[in-house]
């Protein structure tokens, strides 16, 4: 019989299990301790539980759902790993550290491939497979916790896939990041293609989360050469969405603009992105293209602008009055964008994915 895995389970889930073991009903407590403020990762370590609790919870339950596979570790620290799925699939997360510990932020997948296909991703070119549960995605917070010995004090569903086609799922793991293992909703952010659906029913939740959209291009024609889900929603349609949310959630949207030179960093563009969510209560954050081979041609997909074209896309964008930044990149002597490290172990060839780069 497959074993319960007791990892995503909220403590009524967890007081129910208890109740069904026959144990008193404190042991979930302790146990909900154990797994999400402790990370615990056998029941052995337990030690406030009988023993023969201990075993009994071994014979029938199992935390965590997933195991690390591999890891590499960059020379700023950047953490990327690559977890096994129980069915043996493979997906990755990164950690980032960045000066103080307030800002360490772990980078989580939604799915074990992708159906967007950005031509950009590495992810998007491994297709999709299936959609990971909440338990899987919390895991992947747990696990980097445990390995690093770190409180993560940040997560960001900028992975593997797109967070609003699996929607119920994630909605799910935000509350337990929240409820279980502690980490304010202020500091959760969900980044998404742009599923109108999706950001609907994630305002829905009414949870002060952030919501980042990698919008890439201001133009609707452009934008679905580069992310081929535009094709279903509009940017009219699409920016409304985004003022709903704001007021919804009052929280300020990010607009994620990725950098490809000669695609979409010229002036004009700028002009067109600023004007474009000129009235979205939006902050808006530049990603400089990390060029990699396309693994086919083994020709590079696009190339990185100068950091002056970065400065001057920059200079035009800020007199919207709104904050905009240029993201710095991490992890650059590994394979820290989404997909590469699967990619590469998996002998699918390098790609890229500007999301966690
Ligand atoms: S960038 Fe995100 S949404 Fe686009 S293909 Fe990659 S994983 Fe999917």
């Amino acid at each position: 019989m497959a074993k319960v895995a007791l990892s995503g389970k909220t403590l009524p889930e967890i007081e129910e299990f208890i109740q069904a073991m026959g144990e008193p009903a404190f042991r979930a407590r302790q146990l909900h301790s154990w797994i999400y403020s402790k990370q615990a990762c056998s029941f052995e370590q337990m030690t406030n539980l009988s023993i023969t609790c201990r075993q009994k919870l071994a014979s029938i339950a199992q935390i965590p759902l997933i195991t690390l596979s591999h890891l590499q570790i960059s020379k700023d620290n950047t953490r990327k790993y690559l977890f096994a799925l129980p069915d043996e699939q493979l997906i990755e997360a990164v950690l980032m550290s960045f000066t103080d510990r307030a800002s360490l932020s772990a980078c989580v997948s939604s799915q074990v491939g992708c159906a967007v296909g950005c031509t950009f991703c590495a992810t998007g070119y491994m297709g999709f497979t299936r959609n990971l549960t909440a338990q899987e995605i919390v895991d992947q917070v747990m696990c980097i916790a445990r390995e690093s010995g770190q409180r993560i004090a940040n997560v960001v569903y900028m992975g593997q896939g797109e967070p609003l086609l699996n929607i119920e799922e994630v909605i799910k793991s935000l509350h337990l990041l929240i409820n279980s293992v502690g980490i304010g909703a202020r500091h959760l952010t969900v980044s998404t293609s742009g599923i109108v659906p999706g950001i609907k029913r994630l305002a829905a939740e009414k949870l002060p989360i952030t919501l980042a959209l990698s919008l890439h291009h201001p133009d609707q024609l452009t934008r679905e050469q580069i992310v081929p889900i535009a094709k279903k929603f509009q940017l009219p349609e699409l920016m409304r969405s985004l003022r709903d949310y704001a007021n919804a959630t009052g929280r300020r949207v990010t607009i994620e603009y990725v950098l490809l030179k000669g695609v979409t960093d010229t002036p004009e563009q700028a002009h067109a992105l600023a004007e474009l969510v000129r009235d979205v209560h939006c902050n808006i954050n530049l990603i400089p293209y990390n060029p990699t081979l396309n693994a086919a041609s083994k020709m590079p997909l696009y190339g990185r602008p100068s950091l002056a074209a970065q400065m001057a896309f920059k200079q035009i964008a800020e007199r919207t009055g709104k904050t905009v930044t240029i993201r710095l990149q991490r992890g650059a002597d590994i394979d820290a964008a989404c997909g590469q490290l699967h990619n590469k172990l998996s002998s699918q060839g390098p790609c890229n994915n500007t999301s966690c780069s």
